[in-house]
């Protein structure tokens, strides 16, 4: 084996399917996989290829002051979620870092063609009412002085997730990025698990939360991946309500029944995109959340929909729904065990049925 360190890539090789290498500046590489982890170029690189790798740098600052008397070397790490801040020691200085609430100003994205240097301007204006706040928290910090002010871009996922594993456009290429601001502490589990991802063929156990089949190609899209790249960054330390909805980059797909579920009083969740009636306000009422860690707002609403779907009849919209088309002579036999009902009917036939993606009934399916 072979490690070649400062060099460039600058194309991904493919063939039917399937990645064959790279170029880089040095000459190609052959390869039969292939590891997308370019930090937050890895969008870029993934658009080489034509495979989608949604991730948007924004700004990440921190500040290490000059050594403070007095700083116990065992200071527990402290995070102060109001002031969306956190504190430690280090070699008897102080690191303060800071990432604020969505659009407040210190949620700043930054540019979408990152350059190779890895800091970004030092403007303090962003910066101020956070380090304010941190000042209130930790009162020393008003006379310490300042050793490093450091202002580095990191990218940042549509939903603060990794990007793991491999890419459904392209056999053989994998991802390793997105790391919203915990590539350190997670390296060590990333790098374990995609290598066992890549030997045997799957994952080690359930990764769908990071795994990049999750994402869909119109998350590339500059504009969706700037403003909910604000929003995600700025709920770190925001409360994190349960059932909470997206506030940016909505409406991106919508169902051909989206204005009459509107007008019956919708209140709409995101769903890969797709704008899906979540519940129904009641006649005259705000179809809006109401977070709270109780019941919440729409609790009654949803147990009258479950009523009169019971005892009446009710009209789903699954536009939202994932569509896959299993063709060839053994897709029933295959369907009939992944599938909890009898799919196996004629044409022009539908079946709703449950049906099970785990690893263990694909490779049950595929001996
Ligand atoms: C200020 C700040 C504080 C942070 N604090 C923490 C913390 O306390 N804990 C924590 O866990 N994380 C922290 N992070 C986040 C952490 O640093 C990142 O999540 C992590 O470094 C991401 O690792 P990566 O390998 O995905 O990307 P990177 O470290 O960016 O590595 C990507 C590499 O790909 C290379 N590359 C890109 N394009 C090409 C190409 N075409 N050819 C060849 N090479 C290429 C780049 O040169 C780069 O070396 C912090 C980040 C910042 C900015």
């Amino acid at each position: 084996m072979r490690i070649a360190e400062d060099l460039k890539v600058t194309a991904i090789r493919t063939a039917r399917g399937r990645v064959t290498g790279v170029a880089t500046e040095a000459g190609e590489v052959r390869a039969e996989v292939v590891v997308n982890c370019a930090g937050m170029w890895a969008r870029e690189v993934g658009g080489w290829a034509n495979v989608t790798v949604p991730l948007h740098a924004a700004e990440h600052f921190y500040i290490v002051t000059q050594p403070i008397a007095g700083l116990h070397p065992v200071l527990p790490i402290l995070r102060d979620a109001d002031a969306c801040s956190y504190f430690k020691e280090d070699t008897a200085s102080c690191w303060w870092g800071g990432s604020s609430h969505g659009r407040s100003p210190g949620a700043r994205v930054a540019s979408p063609r990152p350059s190779p240097s890895i800091s970004c301007p030092r403007t303090s204006g962003h910066i101020e009412p956070l380090f304010a706040a941190a000042m209130r928290r930790v009162p020393v910090l008003e006379s310490a002085g300042v050793q490093v002010f450091f202002n580095g871009p990191e990218s940042f996922t549509p939903d603060d997730r990794y990007l793991l594993g491999e890419t459904p456009e392209l056999r053989g290429m994998y991802v390793a990025a997105g790391f919203n601001s915990i590539g350190i502490q997670s390296a060590g589990g990333a790098g374990k698990v995609l290598a066992d991802w890549i030997i045997d063929g799957h994952p080690p156990f359930d990764l769908w939360d990071v795994d990049i089949r999750r994402c869909a190609p119109f998350q590339r899209n500059r504009r969706y991946l700037r403003d909910r790249t604000v929003e995600t960054l700025g709920l770190l330390y925001a409360m994190h309500w349960p059932f909470r909805q997206a506030e940016t980059s909505r409406g991106v797909r919508k169902s051909a029944l989206h204005d009459r579920l509107a007008a019956a009083g919708a209140c709409f969740g995101e769903v890969a995109g797709f704008e899906r009636a979540n519940w129904f306000a009641a006649a005259g009422a705000e179809p809006r959340y109401e977070y709270s860690y109780g019941r919440q707002n729409w609790f009654d609403r949803s147990a009258y929909e479950h009523r009169a779907v019971r005892e009446q009849v009710g009209l789903f919209d699954q536009s939202s729904f994932a569509k896959f088309v299993l063709q060839g002579r053994d897709a029933a036999t295959v369907l009939g065990r992944i599938c909890a009902n009898d799919v196996d009917v004629p044409l022009g036939k539908v079946v709703y049925t449950s049906g099970s993606t785990s690893a263990a009934a694909l490779r049950r399916t595929s001996r």
